[in-house]
């Protein structure tokens, strides 16, 4: 059975004091959550507050911090960057790789996150990979033909025991933080060729082993539809992640 995540990203919001109420409010609801091993949270936070986090989830075991990124170095002369194996002593277990906001802004290439995820697998963090096409792609009709250029040019180069340990994101550039959120039937059609995918380049059990995330304008609203289709795993979920009672009943959806 594959893994069932629901992942917030927090981005560069939350000051310490919302920060702390966020995550008590969520500690609150963790026994009404139906959590278990194979149906976990993520909460990347700003690095500030990671370490605070990861030991406050301690004693939660389906609660997991993660990091929005990680450096492509291993170690030294590089301000400002925070290195995989820096992340992973401080407890936590997930990071996020590519996401659409560090391609556009931070000019992120496929060739740069992958050495993100090697850096991230050498450290034992599950790299939770970003793709998805932009609005001029889905209005050309050839968003399969760039998500599938995205899997080549980075996740497609891990050995076949590599990439059994990462989960992927599929987050259309033009449902992130906008509103609009895939149609259920549009994120199933994305996530099933992403599926058929990781089937061709590797085989059919890594094929449905493989946790697929659909994020993009998730809310409490959508959530149960989009979490019903077959290929959506979970949901990487952005602005809705701020608000702990609306996350909650994301998770629970
Ligand atoms: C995201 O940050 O990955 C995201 C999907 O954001 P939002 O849920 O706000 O669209």
């Amino acid at each position: 059975m594959r893994k069932k995540i629901i992942t917030g990203n927090w981005k560069m919001n939350a000051d310490k004091n919302e920060a702390v109420s966020l995550v008590n409010g969520l500690l609150e609801k963790y026994g009404e959550l139906n959590l278990s091993e194979n149906k976990i949270v993520v909460i990347a936070p700003p690095f500030p507050y990671i370490h605070y986090i990861s030991s406050v989830f301690i004693k939660h075991p389906y609660f997991f911090a993660g990091a929005q990124n990680c450096s492509e170095y291993e170690k030294g002369a590089y301000t400002g960057e925070v290195s995989a194996k820096i992340i992973a002593s401080l407890d936590v277990k997930y990071v996020i790789i590519g996401h659409s906001e560090r391609r556009q802004y931070f000019r992120e290439t496929d060739e740069i996150l992958l050495q993100k995820i090697y850096r991230a697998q050498k450290e034992k963090l599950i790299p939770i990979f970003c793709c998805g096409e932009s609005l001029e792609s889905r209005e050309a009709g050839d968003h399969f033909t760039f998500i599938k250029k995205q899997l080549d040019d980075c996740v497609f180069h891990l050995t076949e025991e590599e990439f059994g340990n990462i989960v992927i994101a599929y987050e259309p550039i033009w449902a992130i933080g906008t509103g609009k959120t895939a149609s259920p039937e549009q994120a199933q059609e994305v996530h099933q060729f992403i599926r058929q995918q990781i089937k061709e380049k590797y085989s059919e059990s890594t094929a449905e082993q493989t946790t697929i995330l659909y994020g993009g304008s998730v809310t409490a609203k959508n959530a149960s539809e989009l979490f019903a289709e077959k290929d959506i795993d979970g949901g990487l979920v952005g602005g809705a992640s701020l608000k702990a009672d609306e996350f909650a009943a994301i998770i629970k959806a």
